[in-house]
C-alpha cells in the first residue's frame, strides 16, 4: 500500500477536484529550481483559504508531511517534498488590492511579486523587494524565504515591508499576526518568526505589505574597474561617503562575460570583460541631482571608466542583462552550487582576494555578482556533474567558502535561506544552543513535525542527489 493512502483518499473525499492524484500533477510538484525530485502523494490546489485549514487539520491528525509551494523558484530545495505527503499549491490565492490612502497592499500569498509591483505602480506606489525571479515567484514564497533583490541595500528586504500576515498553524488553526496598521505592539511578534521560516512554522495565505511613494527620478551609472579587488574597494569608498544608491550591483569579469554571451549585448560598451558596478540613484529630482554630483566625483576618482545610461530603454536593458546573469552561467558547467553569502563591508577586499585564491585552488569557474550595498554576493561554483574530480573540487570549494564567510563575520545566506542545500553549513553559522532554540520553536508550533519536514536541521548533501535534466521557464529568461 502507498504511504498515506487512507489519509489521501479521505482528503480526496473532502476536497474533491481540488486534490490532484494524477502522475503528471504530482510530478510537476515534486521539485523546485534545485531540480531534485520527490514524488508527493497528492497536490492540493485550494480555492479558498479555509481549504488549507482542512488539509492541515487532517495532515496533523494522520501525521502526513505537507509542503507548501509558491512557484518552486527556490534554488535551495526548500519546496521539494523530501518526505512525500501532500503539496499545497498556493498559486490560486492571488488577489491584490491596493489601499492607496494608507499605502498598503493586501495580497494573497499566491500573487507574484511582479504583479504586486505593477498594481502598486498603477497607483503611484512602489514595492521595492525585487528578486530576479519576480515575474514568477510568489509573495508567500518571498515571505517564507525573506527574499531580497537589488533594492535591498537602500530599502530593505521582504521582512521590512510585511505589516501583517494571515494563515494557518500546522495544526490547521487560523491565525492573524498583526493588523493593517503600521504599528502593532500587542503580544509576541510571531509575524516576524514566520518571515524566513521556509514554510516550516505555518502556511501564509495573505499579507498586508507596506508601500512607499514611487520615486520621481532615477539616474543610472555604469562603472568599470581594472580588477575585482579595486571594484569592491571602490564600493566601500562610496558607502563611506554616505551615498545610498537604490541599486548597486557588482559583476565580476566572469559574470560580465557570461551575461554578454547569453544575451548578445554588452554590459558596458567598450569595457568588455571588465568587472563593473552598476548604480541607480532614486528619489526626488532634487535629491537625485544632489547625489549625482557626489557619485560622479567618486566614479572619476575610483573607476577605470564610467558612463551615464542615456534613456529609460537603455536602463531597462541593462537590468534585464543583469537579471540573466544567473542562468547565463550554465555555459561554464551543467551544475552550479549557487551561494548567496553575505560579507561585512569592511572585509570586501579581503573577500575579493580570497575568491581569486579559491578559483585558482579549485580550478573551477566561480562567477560572482551581487548586491554590494548590503554585502550579499552570489558566488556560483560551476562544474560538470559527470566529472568526479570537478564535483569533488566544487564540494571542497563550497566548504572553504562557507568557513571563510563565517570567519569574516558574514552569513551563509542573505536571501535564499537554508532549505536542503545549505543544511551542511547551518552549524557553522549557529552555536548548538542556537540550533536547539530553533528546533524548540519548531516543535512548539508543529509538535508532530508535519510542515516541510526534512529541511534546515537534517544534514543533506544535495549535490550528491540525482537531478532532473529539464529547463524551467525562468532558466530561459
Ligand atoms: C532565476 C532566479 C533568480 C532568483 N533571484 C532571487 C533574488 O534576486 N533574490 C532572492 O531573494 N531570491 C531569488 N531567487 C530565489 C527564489 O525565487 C525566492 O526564494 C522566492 O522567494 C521563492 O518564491 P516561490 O514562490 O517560488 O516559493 P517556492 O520556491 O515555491 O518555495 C520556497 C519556500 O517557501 C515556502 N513557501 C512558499 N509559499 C509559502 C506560503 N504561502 N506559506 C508558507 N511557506 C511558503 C516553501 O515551502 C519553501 O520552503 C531566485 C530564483 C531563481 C530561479
Amino acid at each position: 500500500m502507498k504511504p498515506h493512502a487512507a489519509a489521501t483518499a479521505l482528503l480526496k473525499r473532502r476536497l474533491g477536484a481540488r486534490v490532484d492524484l494524477s502522475e503528471d500533477g504530482r510530478w510537476a510538484a515534486s521539485f523546485d529550481s534545485s531540480k531534485i525530485s520527490f514524488l508527493p502523494a497528492a497536490v492540493v490546489t485550494p480555492r479558498q483559504e479555509a481549504d488549507i485549514g482542512v488539509v492541515l487539520a487532517l495532515a496533523n491528525r494522520r501525521r502526513v508531511p505537507v509542503t507548501v509551494r509558491g512557484r518552486g523558484t527556490t534554488l535551495m530545495g526548500s519546496a521539494a517534498p523530501v518526505n512525500g505527503g501532500w503539496v499545497i499549491d498556493m498559486r490560486g490565492l492571488n488577489r491584490i488590492r491596493i489601499d492607496g490612502d494608507a499605502g498598503l497592499a493586501h495580497v494573497g500569498a499566491g500573487a507574484t511579486t511582479a504583479a504586486v509591483q505593477r498594481a502598486a505602480d498603477g497607483q503611484g506606489w512602489f514595492y521595492p523587494p525585487d528578486p530576479s525571479s519576480k515575474e514568477y515567484c510568489t509573495i508567500g514564497g518571498n515571505i517564507a524565504c525573506n527574499a531580497g533583490g537589488m533594492h535591498g541595500g537602500k530599502y530593505g528586504v521582504t521582512r521590512d515591508f510585511v505589516v501583517a500576515l494571515r494563515g494557518f498553524l500546522p495544526t490547521g488553526e487560523f491565525v492573524e499576526w498583526g493588523t493593517a496598521t503600521k504599528k502593532f505592539a500587542a503580544g509576541f511578534n510571531l509575524r516576524d518568526l514566520w518571515i524566513g521560516s521556509e514554510g516550516m512554522l505555518g502556511v501564509v495565505t495573505g499579507a498586508v505589505l507596506k508601500l512607499i511613494p514611487r520615486p520621481a527620478a532615477r539616474w543610472t551609472l555604469l562603472t568599470s574597474f581594472a580588477d575585482e579587488v579595486s571594484a569592491l574597494a571602490a564600493a566601500r569608498a562610496l558607502f563611506r561617503q554616505r551615498v545610498q544608491p537604490a541599486i548597486c550591483e557588482f559583476l565580476d569579469r566572469e559574470s560580465v562575460l557570461c551575461a554578454e554571451r547569453a544575451t548578445g549585448r554588452t554590459v558596458f560598451p567598450g569595457q568588455a570583460g571588465r568587472p563593473v558596478i552598476l548604480l541607480e540613484l532614486a528619489g526626488s529630482v532634487a535629491e537625485v541631482d544632489d547625489l549625482k554630483v557626489d557619485v560622479l566625483a567618486w566614479a572619476q576618482r575610483t573607476a577605470r571608466a564610467h558612463q551615464e545610461a542615456r534613456s529609460r530603454a537603455e536602463v531597462e536593458q541593462l537590468w534585464a542583462v543583469r537579471r540573466k546573469c544567473s542562468g547565463a552561467m550554465f555555459e561554464l558547467g551543467d551544475a552550479k552550487l549557487n551561494e548567496d553569502i553575505v560579507v561585512p563591508m569592511r572585509q570586501y577586499e579581503k573577500f575579493a582576494r580570497f575568491l581569486l585564491r579559491l578559483k585558482r585552488a579549485s580550478g573551477l569557474p566561480i562567477p560572482t555578482f551581487g548586491h554590494v550595498a548590503d554585502g550579499n554576493l552570489h558566488v556560483n561554483i560551476m562544474y560538470h556533474r559527470d566529472n568526479r574530480a570537478e564535483a569533488r573540487a566544487a564540494e571542497r570549494a563550497v566548504q572553504r567558502l562557507m568557513e571563510t564567510v563565517v570567519a569574516l563575520g558574514g552569513a551563509i545566506s542573505g536571501e535564499h535561506g537554508i532549505g536542503l542545500a545549505k543544511t551542511p553549513f547551518l552549524r557553522l553559522q549557529h552555536r548548538p544552543a542556537q540550533v536547539r532554540a530553533m528546533q524548540a520553536v519548531k516543535h512548539a508550533l508543529d509538535p508532530r513535525g508535519i510542515l516541510n519536514p526534512g529541511k534546515m536541521f537534517d544534514v543533506v548533501r544535495i549535490w550528491q542527489h540525482p537531478r532532473l535534466d529539464l529547463k524551467l521557464p525562468w532558466d530561459h529568461k
